[in-house]
C-alpha cells in the first residue's frame, strides 16, 4: 500500500482531535480536502473507514450530494486486504501459521482484558477475605490487567523467600541503606517490604491466584474450533509440511486437526516426536491438556478429545490436576500464565520454544493471525525480527483488525533491519474468521469467484428479506 507520511500524520492528528471532541464539521472538511488533493496513485489508509462510518450522517447534510458521493466512493474503495496477498501461490514453499488470542476469540475464549473480572468472580465464590480486599484494591486503582497482577504476586512471593533479593530491592527501589540512618528507618517504616507474617500470606495468595487462573483456563476445554482453525486445516490438507505455532492454551486447533484424522507432532508427548507424517503444532504457552509434576518435573499429555468429553459430561471439573504417579508429587497444568517474564520460568517448555524458533526461521510465508506482538512477548517478536533479517525472501501476512499493527511493525522492522523492504509485511485488516478462509482459498488457487458470488447472493437474499412483502 502506498500511503504517504503526510497522510499518516493527518490521520493521527485527526484521531487525536476526535478524541478531544473537535466538531465533526472540521474533521470532515479536512478529510474532503485531503482526498481531493492527494495524488491519484496514493492509497487511503483503512483507518479512514472508521472515521467515515462515524461521521457519514453529518457528511450527507454538510456536503453537496456529488461531493458526498465522491467521498463515499473513495472511502468504500479502500483496500482492506493487500493485493499482493491474493497473488501469492505456494509452490512447495514452507508456510507457518502463528496464532494469537484473536484466532481463538471467535470460539468464545476470553481475551486477556476479560480475564481479571472472571478471576474475581471465582475468587468471591471461595469467600476469602484477602482476595476480596485485593479485588477492591485493584478495582479502586483501575488495575485491569491479569498479567500485572500475576506478575506482581509472583515477584512478591519470589522475593519473600529470597532475603538477599529483598534487601537489594529495598536498596534499589526505596534507597534503604543509602541515606542517613534516621531517614532510612523512617522510609523503612513507611514502606515495610517484608515481615515474617507477609511471607506465608504472599505465598498463599500467589498460589491461590495461580490455581484460580488454572481453573479459569480449564473452562476453555469446552470451546470448539472456528472458521480460522477450519481454514488452516483446509490449507494443511493440501500442504502437510505446514506448521502451526500458537500462544493459545485452548484445544481448538488440536481438535480441528484431530477431527480431520490428522496426527499432531511438536507437543510434549515423547512418542510423537519422530512421526514425520504428523502435522507440527507448537503450543508455546502450554496447553490445557498438558501437566507437569512440581517435584520430579515429569510432563504428561492427556487425550484432548477424551478430556473434553469428560468435562462436558461433568464427570471431572478439573481434569489435569492430580497426583504424580512417579513421586506422588502435586501435578499442575503446564500452561504459562500471563507473566511478564514467562520465558524464564518454564524449563519444561525450552525445547518447544527452540523448535518454534527453528520453524519460524524455516518459513517462506509467516501468516500471523490475531497475534498482537505485545510487549510481554518480546521473545517471539525477537525471533521473528531475527528471522526476517536473516532470510530476505521471508514474508509476513498479518491478519488482524488492529489498523495500527502493520504500520507499527513496518516501522519497527525498518529501524532494526538495514534496507528493510516494508512490502515484505502484508496486511489483511479484517476479522480473521472472515478473511482467513478467503486468503487460504486464494493461496490454494481455488476459484475466488465462487466465494464472491455466494456473498453477493447472500446480500441479495438479505435485501429481499428486508423488503416488506
Ligand atoms: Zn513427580
Amino acid at each position: 500500500m502506498n500511503i504517504s507520511k503526510d497522510q499518516k500524520q493527518l490521520l493521527r492528528r485527526l484521531q487525536t482531535e476526535i478524541e478531544h471532541g473537535i466538531p465533526e464539521r472540521y474533521i470532515l472538511e479536512r478529510l474532503r480536502s485531503f482526498i481531493g488533493e492527494k495524488p491519484k496513485d496514493e492509497d487511503l489508509d483503512p483507518a479512514w473507514k472508521k472515521i467515515w462510518d462515524k461521521y457519514k450522517a453529518t457528511a450527507v447534510k454538510l456536503f453537496h450530494p456529488s461531493d458526498f458521493q465522491n467521498l463515499d466512493e473513495a472511502i468504500q474503495s479502500i483496500k482492506i486486504v493487500d493485493d499482493e496477498i491474493t497473488k501469492i501461490r505456494v509452490d512447495g514453499d514452507k508456510v507457518v501459521f502463528l496464532l494469537g488470542a484473536g484466532a481463538s476469540a471467535p470460539s468464545g475464549i476470553p481475551e486477556v482484558n476479560d480475564l481479571l473480572p472472571e478471576l474475581w468472580k471465582r475468587a468471591r465464590k471461595i469467600g476469602r477475605d484477602d482476595l476480596d480486599k485485593l479485588a477492591v484494591w485493584c478495582d479502586e486503582r483501575r488495575i485491569v490487567n491479569i498479567e500485572d497482577l500475576l506478575t506482581a504476586a509472583y515477584i512478591s512471593n519470589f522475593t519473600a523467600t529470597n532475603r538477599g533479593i529483598t534487601s537489594l530491592l529495598g536498596y534499589f527501589l526505596f534507597s534503604i541503606g543509602r541515606g542517613p540512618e534516621e531517614e532510612e528507618y523512617v522510609s523503612y517504616r513507611r514502606r515495610p517490604i517484608m515481615s515474617q507474617v507477609d511471607v506465608s500470606s504472599i505465598g498463599f495468595l500467589q498460589e491461590t491466584l495461580q490455581t484460580l487462573f488454572g481453573l479459569l483456563t480449564s473452562t476453555m476445554i469446552s470451546a470448539s474450533p472456528n472458521a480460522v482453525h477450519e481454514a488452516i486445516v483446509e490449507f494443511i490438507d493440501k500442504h502437510p509440511d505446514t506448521s502451526i505455532i500458537t500462544t493459545n492454551y485452548d484445544g481448538c486447533m488440536d481438535e480441528a486437526l484431530l477431527k480431520h484424522s490428522l496426527q499432531i507432532r511438536g507437543t510434549i508427548a515423547e512418542h510423537e516426536k519422530d512421526n514425520s507424517k504428523a502435522i507440527e503444532l507448537i503450543k508455546m504457552h502450554g496447553s490445557i491438556n498438558w501437566a507437569y509434576c512440581e517435584s520430579c518435573q515429569e510432563v504428561r499429555e492427556f487425550d484432548l478429545l477424551k478430556m473434553k468429553e469428560t468435562y462436558e459430561k461433568d464427570i471431572l471439573s478439573y481434569p489435569v490436576i492430580g497426583i504424580c504417579k512417579n513421586c506422588k508429587g502435586t501435578r499442575r497444568p503446564l500452561l504459562v500464565p500471563p507473566l511478564s517474564f514467562k520465558f524464564l520460568m518454564f524449563p519444561n517448555l525450552v525445547d518447544i520454544w527452540n523448535s518454534a524458533r527453528q520453524t519460524i526461521e524455516a518459513a517462506r510465508y509467516l501468516i500471523v493471525v490475531g497475534y498482537s506482538f505485545s510487549e510481554a512477548d518480546t521473545y517471539i517478536t525477537k525471533i521473528i525480527s531475527h528471522s526476517m533479517s536473516m532470510n530476505h525472501s521471508q514474508r509476513m501476512i498479518i491478519v488482524d483488525t488492529n489498523q495500527n499493527l502493520v504500520p507499527t511493525l513496518r516501522e519497527r522492522f525498518s529501524s532494526h533491519i538495514d534496507g528493510f523492504d516494508t512490502r515484505r509485511i502484508l496486511s489483511a485488516c479484517k476479522n480473521a474468521e472472515e478473511v482467513l478462509p478467503q486468503i487460504v482459498n486464494s493461496m490454494l488457487q481455488k476459484d475466488i469467484q465462487e466465494s464472491k458470488t455466494s456473498t453477493t447472493e447472500e446480500a441479495t437474499k438479505k435485501q429481499q428479506i428486508a423488503k416488506p412483502v
